[in-house]
């Protein structure tokens, strides 16, 4: 058998009368930048939310940094964030001119360790960055403590976690603005890229409008911005995907689930922690092998058994080569943590798409190699 890694064609197949229709609306509509059908999606979004303002950008990256940019995070300012996380968190950081300043991530949930910040934050930081890795949101409630101690605004990185809760809070609840990225290999994902911001701050709203737009906000006037736009198509894309998004977070639930209950007496590797109260969207399904020599052979061995396997992040962001320190870059501390899991992740196929055979087939292999290889 066969296991793929992603469910798109699947995924528009099971949709595609919805998303067919709104494609065929624009097309039809002759307008396919900055038109109706972006509107009614940032409506939705919004909504979604339970947030006032939802504003689509080109990419999730773009989001991240046009909102550093709508916050005056800029040259001179440090943004504090996690080693452990896709290189777009640093990048969006430093194309806005801010410094990054790394911390580690928490062993058990792999995002920002609130207790690693105070110890990071200097005059000049400006801003604290969490990523809510793999699906699952960072410690908000903690985070938006420290910021407050210390007047610090708060940008949450959710590319990877829409739909996600925690025990007392919301994703974009707690933050200044907060992240979304729609790369179809997101929980929501479009036709191509596609990113959006979503605030409750009025004049974050402002901004991020009239930079995503050459910085104009009324007709042939412009102050410095940029081209950043969600195009007409791929929102109504994500407008018929966006009514099935929490249809499509349950069945990754049921699938991370029933990986968990039958991996859980395995030895040779750890399951994905759950913090308590907080629902975990599982963008991702990560296991971490307790040898770290192991993970490239439990690869390979998945790999050979038909199963597309992957590592989510195999090189964590410090040791990039192409990591641009200077200009005050630096990690606080050590990243003991996320240099552990970037050498022992293994990421099982996770998708809503996937079938019960599916699963089970993986997880009969999964097991078979820790009886075997696993065990030694
Ligand atoms: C995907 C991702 C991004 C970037 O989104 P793009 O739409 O690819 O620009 C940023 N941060 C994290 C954590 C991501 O997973």
């Amino acid at each position: 058998m066969k296991v793929g890694f992603y469910g798109h064609v699947r995924q528009y197949h099971n949709f595609k009368s919805e998303i067919d229709a709104n494609i065929q609306e624009v097309l039809e509509s002759g307008n396919y930048v900055m038109g109706p059908m972006l509107k009614r999606f940032e409506r939705e979004l919004a909504a979604y939310h339970g947030a006032q303002y939802a504003i689509g950008v080109g990419n999730g990256t773009d989001a991240l940094w046009l909102s550093f940019l709508a916050l005056g995070i800029g040259p001179g300012d440090e943004c504090i964030t996690t080693t452990n996380t896709f290189f777009a968190t640093a990048e969006a950081i430093w194309v806005a001119g801010a410094t990054a300043v790394f911390v580690d991530s928490d062993p058990r949930t792999h995002c920002i360790d609130p207790a690693k910040i105070e110890a990071a934050i200097t005059p000049k930081t400006k801003a604290i960055v969490p990523v809510h890795l793999y699906g699952q949101c960072a410690d908000m409630r903690a985070i938006r403590k420290i910021a407050d101690r210390h007047k610090l605004l708060v940008v949450e990185d959710n590319a990877k976690a829409i739909g996600s809760s925690g025990d007392s809070f919301k994703t974009g609840e707690l933050s200044d603005a907060m992240c979304v990225s729609f790369i179809i290999q997101k929980n929501l994902g479009c036709f191509g890229d596609g990113g959006a911001v979503v605030t409750n701050n009025a004049e974050v709203e402002r901004l991020v409008r009239k930079l995503r737009n050459h910085g104009s906000d009324k007709r042939s006037c412009h102050s410095m911005g940029y081209n950043s736009r969600l195009d007409d198509i791929q929102a109504g894309v994500l407008s018929a995907k966006l009514k099935h998004i929490d249809e499509g977070n349950a069945l990754r639930r049921k699938w991370a689930a029933r990986y968990s209950a039958c991996l859980k007496d395995a030895s040779s590797f750890t399951l994905p922690f759950e913090t308590p109260g907080y629902f975990h969207v599982y963008h991702l399904y990560v296991i971490e092998t307790r040898q770290p020599a192991h993970r490239d052979r439990f690869l390979d061995f998945l790999t050979a058994n038909g199963i597309d396997a992957k590592c989510h992040y195999p090189i964590a962001i410090h040791q990039q080569e192409g990591y641009p320190w200077g200009k005050g870059a630096r990690i606080v501390g050590d990243s003991a943590n996320s240099e552990r899991n970037a050498a022992s992740c293994i990421s099982l196929p996770m998708f809503p798409e996937l079938t019960a055979e599916e699963v089970d087939y993986v997880i009969g292999k999964v097991l078979e190699w820790d009886r075997t290889a696993g065990a030694r």
